[in-house]
């Protein structure tokens, strides 16, 4: 299954992953993102590339 993988250093806590996901995988807390809900990912990669930091990476296994 694809899931997001988020590099928290980078992430500024903008929230646009979390608007853009169609399917509510990510959440925010403690001002980063975070994956809140898995096994919802789809892989679409969407939030990677809106992500203005360039910080999450779609990781297939
Ligand atoms: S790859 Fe798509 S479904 Fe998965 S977290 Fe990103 S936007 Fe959501
Ligand atoms: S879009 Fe990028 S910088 Fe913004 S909250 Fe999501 S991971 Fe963090």
């Amino acid at each position: 299954m694809p899931r997001p993988i988020i590099d928290v250093e980078e992430c500024s806590g903008c929230g646009i992953c979390i608007d853009v996901c169609p399917n509510g995988v990510l959440d925010l807390a403690n001002d980063v993102a975070v994956v809140a809900n898995e096994d919802e990912c789809d892989g679409c990669g969407t939030c990677a590339e809106e992500c203005p930091m360039g910080c999450i990476e779609i990781e297939e296994d």
